[in-house]
This record gives C-alpha cells, sequence and structure tokens, in this order.
C-alpha cells in the first residue's frame, strides 16, 4: 500500500492537484479540509464562540465524521447527514481554521485519517499530513505559492462561480488563517523535513502534476 502527504497552506492549490494525481495514479484521495470544515460547520450551527474550548471540548463526544465515496468523489458525512454541499465557503474554511487548533478536534479525526490507509493506495492533503497524520508517507510534498497568487487563484474561483468578491480582503483572510494554521500548538502546518518543496507559484496544474508524479516515480519506482 502506499501512501503521499500533500500539504501546505491555504488557496495552494492543493485539492486541485491532488484530485488529478489520485486519478492518474488510482490512488483514493483523502481532503482532511473536509473533515475539519464538517465539525467547522457543526460550531457555526450551533452558534459556538470557537474561542470557547470548554464547550468545544464538551462537544466533540457527539460529532461523528464519516467518510464515504460516491462516483469516486469524496462526501463528508457529520452525524449522518451528507455535508459536502455546506462546506465550501470562506465563513466555514475561517471557522476550521480557529476550532482546528484545539485538540479535542484534531484527535477526533485523526484515527479516521490514519485507518483509511489500511486499505486503500491513499492519497491525503492537509496541514499536517506529513508531520504528523502519517509520518512514514512514502512521499510527502509541500506545496505553496505566494499569498498574492494564492489570492489571485481562490478571486478567479470564487468570481467564475459568480460569488462577488474583493481581492484585498481575500488575500487578507488567506494571511490569517496561514498564521493561525502555522503558528497553532498543536500539528501546525509546516513542511515536514523530508517533504519536497513545491512553489506553484509560477507553474501551471499540469506542470505541478507532472513534478509531483515524477517525484513519486523517484521514491517509489512504481
Ligand atoms: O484545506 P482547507 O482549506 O479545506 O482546510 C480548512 C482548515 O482546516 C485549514 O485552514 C486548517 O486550519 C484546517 N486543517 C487542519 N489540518 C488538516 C487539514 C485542514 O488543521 N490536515
Amino acid at each position: 500500500m502506499y501512501s503521499i502527504a500533500i500539504d501546505g497552506p491555504a488557496g495552494a492549490g492543493k485539492s486541485t492537484i491532488a484530485k488529478r494525481i489520485a486519478k492518474e495514479l488510482s490512488f483514493v484521495y483523502v481532503d482532511t479540509g473536509a473533515m475539519y470544515r464538517a465539525i467547522a460547520l457543526y460550531f457555526l450551527r450551533k452558534g459556538t464562540d470557537p474561542a470557547n474550548v470548554a464547550e468545544i471540548e464538551a462537544e466533540c463526544p457527539k460529532i461523528h465524521v464519516t467518510i464515504e465515496y460516491q462516483d469516486g468523489e469524496q462526501q463528508v458525512l457529520l452525524n449522518g447527514e451528507n455535508v459536502n454541499g455546506f462546506i465550501r465557503n470562506e465563513e466555514v474554511g475561517n471557522m476550521a481554521s480557529k476550532t482546528s487548533s484545539i485538540p479535542a478536534v484534531r484527535a477526533a479525526l485523526l484515527d479516521l485519517q490514519r485507518n483509511m490507509t489500511k486499505t486503500a493506495d491513499i492519497l491525503m492533503d492537509g496541514r499536517d499530513i506529513g508531520t504528523n497524520v502519517l509520518p512514514n508517507a512514502d512521499l510527502k510534498i509541500y506545496l505553496t505559492a505566494s499569498s498574492a497568487v494564492r489570492a489571485k487563484r481562490r478571486y478567479d474561483e470564487l468570481t467564475a462561480k459568480g460569488e462577488v468578491c474583493d481581492l484585498a480582503t481575500i488575500e487578507k483572510d488567506i494571511i490569517i488563517r496561514d498564521q493561525q494554521d502555522m503558528n497553532r500548538e498543536i500539528a501546525p502546518l509546516k513542511q515536514a523535513e523530508d517533504a519536497v518543496l513545491v512553489d506553484s507559484s509560477d507553474m501551471t496544474i499540469d506542470e505541478v502534476v507532472d513534478a509531483i508524479k515524477e517525484e513519486f516515480y523517484k521514491k517509489c519506482g512504481k
């Protein structure tokens, strides 16, 4: 069984790239950000203040996140409800960045993530996959890009969906999210010592996909 870990900051293109590579290598793609987003949605719906750590810890045993695949697409279930349609927005992403810094929230997802590598070749993306979730991954990639490039990509994505948004606000949110994710005490976002750095600022999607596949063939000779 092979495993590939891709970590990096918000908007680096991890999920687009990871989905493509998983398809081309016939791996199962696991989007761990979606799991943290599902938990954030639970607290947003409850109106919980993310600074209220005691309440979040007390609620964690009531939250069950599970994963299913429909036509190869990951579906996240929150206490049995498919929440895929509710988690892909900035409000949930920003809440996820806050609630994911609480150890009880991370503990709730760790076993689920680790167990997934036991039954299939897995490509998992997130913030702490190479450093914490899968320390023995066959290949670790740290995928990044400048905050300006990441903001522009997110802006283009949102405007293509018809959403009205402001580039400067998006970049500001990305920088705040980076700071929260990189500076938290538990499982902060950082490049694993044995990870390959890929800066996609001046690369196309195809170039990034090819570069990572090349690394995989080099390391695993598959
Ligand atoms: O990658 P995505 O933007 O969906 O992740 C949302 C948030 O979930 C991140 O900003 C981060 O705080 C958290 N996360 C995490 N660890 C992971 C994946 C995501 O803390 N492995």
